[in-house]
């Protein structure tokens, strides 16, 4: 059976040409990037600065402000938790983030620190006049994602960059989803903190950064504590292989970014049309105006709750009741848009990617077709 991977979303194959320049340093070149007393720590110390030159070009930062993680998790982290923990909230976010903010602000309401959620549209658009109503109190920090992992919406991050700025908030951008996939830029943006993951953008899994503005620097506090490493703020040995993949994943992203981006956007249009023609009354879940290019999040009312994602086993979709890991509960951010627990089950999400081909797509859309028409 030919599997085809339509879940980019969720995680993306490594590049083949991105592990070529990890194996040097899992094989010959295994220096401790601390080590300053030789050869094999200068030359690992030399290529993880590089690194964090290719991630601050991608993001117009200067490298000194990437601290390297594990992830966008532990960058979401870092970022919310030393802010939290500093009890100047008010704390503002959104009802359609992913559990790695909300789980941290729950994790902090119940040391009695208030957060406040964002409602979103039914298209899944922020709306920027009820972000300053909210904004009467004493509020500290604001932190929104950059792109919807589940429908795939982007928010205006330049204009509410620009809201912060007015009144003095700090902001923090998940951008797990968009690095790579959309520009970014920091400065234009008006973003203090910034989470990335590699994993999703064709680098290795295991890693991310945190870009932090030198300007607040001093509002960042590490959550683990050890040799020191990125300045106090993140210790333990730097993952070097991971690093270098990482970087390179930013390179390589920098310069395939506008044409890829068309070319996935036409294999989304063409999954859409294919299965629209056959299936009238899906619905599209969130805007198709503000969209990753790769993404599609569908329903399919004639299913009634049923969910098609295991029955098509040569695809793999996601859906959106299982869609936060292994929890089969209908997803939060398709109940934030106003969908219903059936139309929440019967969701399927569509992530194309670097490596999908138009036939993948035509094969993939005859397949969720058939999967609809038999559950009928
Ligand atoms: C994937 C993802 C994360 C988690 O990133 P990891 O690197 O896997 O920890 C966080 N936020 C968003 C929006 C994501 O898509």
């Amino acid at each position: 059976m030919r599997k085809i991977y339509l879940d980019n979303q969720s995680t993306t194959q490594l590049d083949p040409e991105i592990m070529d320049y990890m194996i040097p340093y899992f094989l010959k070149k295994f220096g401790n990037s601390s080590s300053k007393t030789h050869s094999y720590g200068w030359e690992a110390e030399a290529a993880v600065d590089l690194s964090r030159k290719h991630i601050s070009d991608l993001i117009n930062s200067k490298p000194n402000e990437i601290i390297f993680t594990s992830g966008a998790t532990e960058s979401n982290n870092i970022a919310l938790s030393s802010i939290l923990k500093s009890k100047k909230t008010n704390f503002i976010t959104c009802l359609t983030e992913h559990r790695a903010i909300l789980d941290i602000c729950k994790s902090y309401e119940n040391k009695g620190i208030k957060t406040k959620y964002l409602n979103i549209s039914n298209n899944g658009n922020l709306d920027l006049d009820n972000l300053e109503n909210n904004l009467s109190e004493n509020v500290y920090m604001i932190s929104l994602m950059h792109a919807n992992n589940e429908i795939g919406t982007i928010y205006p991050i330049e204009e509410i960059g620009a809201i912060c700025k007015k009144h003095n908030i700090l902001f923090h951008v998940d951008a797990a989803q968009s690095l790579g996939k959309i520009p970014i830029d920091v400065k234009k943006m008006n973003v203090d903190f910034m989470s990335f993951s590699s994993h999703k953008i064709y680098g290795p899994k295991g890693v991310g950064a945190l870009f932090v503005n030198n300007k607040h620097k001093n509002k960042i506090y590490p959550i683990t504590f050890g040799g020191g490493q990125e300045n106090g703020l993140r210790p333990g040995t730097l993952p070097v292989p991971l690093i270098i993949g990482f970087g390179e994943a930013c390179k390589k992203a920098n310069s395939v970014m506008l044409s890829e981006s068309k070319k996935i956007k036409k294999m989304r249009d063409t999954l859409l049309s294919n299965i629209k023609k056959e299936i009238p009354n899906l619905i599209i879940n969130g805007t198709m105006e503000n969209r990753l290019h790769g993404n599609l999040n569908l329903s399919f009312p004639s299913l009634k709750g049923q969910s098609i994602v295991t029955s098509i086993p040569s695809v793999a979709l996601s859906s959106g009741s299982a869609c936060s890991s292994s929890i089969s509960k209908p997803s939060h951010v398709l109940k934030a848009i106003g969908l219903n627990n059936n139309l929440c089950n019967s969701s399927i999400r569509v992530g194309i990617g670097r490596f999908n081909t138009e036939e993948d797509i035509n094969l993939a859309s005859d397949a969720i077709i058939k999967a609809i028409k038999n559950k009928n």
